[in-house]
């Protein structure tokens, strides 16, 4: 397989702050319509993995190529249009908009200078707000105010509202986190089908919800990828015991 068939390709990546190297020569290929979960314990450099592929964080060294573009010096925002959605581990909603509001205004205004120009069509909003909604599970919430959603509403919420600009890699950090059991089943089918059309990266603690949704899984400690493969190869593996799941 040549690179330019992976939705992601990160080799060799380092980011050092003050010489502490938090990702050390990482790495890292993830298919389309890959779901890839990422395990480890705390400070593994999960977080800023996600960090430096979305942008917010600059590489020391290495490459980030996605569809085929070099990302590693690009900023934030052109990496975005090039359809990379992350979400971050607290909700960012606007609260006191509506549900449908929340999605509306998540539309993307274009991806080119000439699709900035042009004019928004509300009737292909309101349809794409309509398809996202019932995606989330929320098709029946458009009206409400968002502040008013349960907290596993809000994050679902929040990943439609990445879902608006139809990002090709979604990337989401420890989005269980808080939610009741009925929520993470219902997070679990929502993964499920958006993988269908693009490959999602999730960084997730729960090894129960890691199990139902991973098509592989990445193991990291300092820095470094410790293991990777299929959810029972890497359960089994004895460097995963010891430095994560036997704990
Ligand atoms: P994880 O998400 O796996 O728990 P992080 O990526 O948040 O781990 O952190 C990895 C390591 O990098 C930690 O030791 C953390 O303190 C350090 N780190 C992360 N971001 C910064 C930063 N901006 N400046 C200095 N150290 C950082
Ligand atoms: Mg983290």
């Amino acid at each position: 397989m040549s690179n330019t068939d992976f939705a992601l390709a990160v080799e060799d990546l380092t980011v050092s702050f003050d010489g502490f190297k938090a990702i050390d020569s990482l790495t890292l290929y993830i298919d389309r319509n890959e779901l890839r979960v990422i395990i480890g314990p705390n400070g593994a450099g999960k977080t800023t993995l996600l960090d430096l592929i979305c942008g917010k964080t600059r590489a020391t060294g290495g490459s980030i190529k996605f569809k085929n573009q070099e990302l590693s010096k690009m900023p934030e925002h052109q990496r975005v249009r090039l359809g990379i959605g992350r979400k971050f581990q607290t909700p960012s909603i606007y609260e006191n908009l509506s549900v449908f509001q929340n999605l509306e205004v998540s539309y993307p205004t274009g991806r080119s200078v000439w699709g900035a120009l042009a004019f928004k069509c509300s009737d292909e909003v309101k349809a794409r707000v309509q398809v996202v909604a019932e995606d989330i599970g929320l098709g029946d919430k458009l009206e409400m105010e968002a502040g008013l959603l349960s907290h596993g509403q809000k994050q679902w919420l929040e990943i439609g509202m990445l879902l608006m600009q139809e990002p090709e890699l979604l990337m989401l950090d420890e989005p269980i986190a808080g939610m009741s059991a009925r929520e993470r089943e219902l997070t679990a089918e929502l993964l499920q089908r958006i993988c269908k059309n693009r490959a999602v990266i999730v960084i997730e603690h729960d090894m129960e919800f890691v199990k139902r949704i991973a098509h592989k899984v990445t193991v990291m400690h300092q820095g470094k990828i410790l293991a990777e493969g299929p959810m029972d190869k890497v359960q089994s593996n004895p460097k995963v015991i010891d430095v994560y799941l036997g704990h």
